[in-house]
């Protein structure tokens, strides 16, 4: 039962939390993680009771949305166990999941039965050579099968999510976006954000702002821009003819943070409160010294006063958050 409502300094309230369960994953996305990567031990991951532990008492603090993030959360063991106890919580609004669609032909159904109701799923190319360039290990067959299962099990809303890069894959901005609206799904595109040291690009070379992808795909469709809102960083546009939508996620070029309603949770307990800054709390080791939901509740009230007014991310400079993607929580 809800019994506050979480308000940051700036009159904000924080009414979103995205939670990563996970730091490890199937595939090796060259915008978000090194080739070799060392994972965290897993005594330092949350348990699958501790995570709806802390969503029950987020909720209780006024949280309607959760979504589950990783890593990959669906390649953690018991993750549809998860998703039961998380579907189960009242209160809580919105279950929504985003995966590298690896495994949806085998759980998009087991999911939905969950309570999943949203889905995001990464698809950066339709060229399956790419895809392996772009994900390092994965198979482009298998996740456009698991974007069918997906649109197959009934999720109330799917979107896809392509991080767009000049020399890789701009110019399939408007094969993608003709693929997921002739599906009747969304699609956002975002623009790269430098999360920890990679070496296979130079993050600033590969930089396209939102506006030149909505100029590129305006030769293709006609755009207007939609007061459509999913509670989410994305401003979308509506393509004429069709139904879903394409939306920008723009964190250089349209700076969302004066409507940010979100917090998140790494996958070891810590309250991160911006993604672009390193203001956060641990959380992990009061729960674990404590049954006590009152103190972890008080914990996170004092936690959301230093939650920062905006980020500032400068893609020529080395980056200033040395965390990768995965281990914030995409
Ligand atoms: N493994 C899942 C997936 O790929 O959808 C969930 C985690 S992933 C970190 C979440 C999202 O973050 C993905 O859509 C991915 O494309 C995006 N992402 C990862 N690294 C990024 C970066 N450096 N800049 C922008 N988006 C990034
Ligand atoms: Fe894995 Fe998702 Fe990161 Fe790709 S973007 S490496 S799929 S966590």
């Amino acid at each position: 039962m809800k019994t506050k409502q979480l308000q940051d300094p700036f009159g904000r309230k924080i009414d979103y939390l995205r939670i990563s369960i996970t730091d490890r994953c199937d595939f090796r996305c060259i915008y978000c993680m090194a080739e070799d990567m060392t994972f965290l031990p897993r005594k330092d991951v949350l348990s699958l009771e501790e995570i709806t532990r802390l969503t029950r008492i987020f909720v209780d603090l006024g949280v309607s949305k959760v979504r589950v993030t990783g890593g990959e959360p669906l390649i953690r063991n018991d993750a549809l166990v998860l998703f039961q106890q998380l579907g189960g919580i009242e209160g809580l609004d919105e279950l929504c999941l985003t995966s590298n669609g690896s495994q949806l032909v085998e759980k998009a159904l087991p999911l939905v039965k969950a309570g999943v109701n949203r889905i995001n799923i990464s698809l950066d190319t339709l060229d399956s050579e790419r895809f392996r360039t772009l994900t390092r290990h994965g198979k482009l067959d298998k996740v456009l099968a698991g974007i069918d299962a997906a649109i197959a099990a009934g999720f109330d809303r799917i979107k896809l999510n392509a991080v767009l890069m000049k020399n890789y894959n701009l110019d399939e901005a408007a094969d993608l976006a003709k693929f997921a609206l002739e599906r009747g799904i969304d699609i956002s595109f975002i623009e790269e954000m430098p999360l920890g040291e990679i070496t296979s690009h130079a993050r600033d070379v590969e930089f396209i702002s939102s506006q030149d992808v909505r100029d590129l795909l305006s030769e293709h469709f006609t755009l207007k821009a939609d007061s459509f809102n999913t509670g989410g960083p994305s401003r979308y546009w509506s393509a004429e003819g069709y139904d879903s939508k394409i939306g920008f996620i723009s964190p250089h070029s349209e700076n969302f943070c004066a409507s940010c309603n979100r917090v998140r949770v790494t996958a070891t307990g810590r309250l991160l409160l911006c993604l672009g800054n390193e203001h956060s709390v641990d959380l992990r080791d009061l729960m674990r010294s404590s049954d006590d939901d009152r103190l972890v509740q008080a914990a996170i009230v004092r936690a959301i006063t230093i939650k920062p007014e905006k980020h500032e991310f400068n893609l020529e400079e080395a980056p200033q958050i040395v965390r990768f993607m995965n281990t914030t929580g995409g």
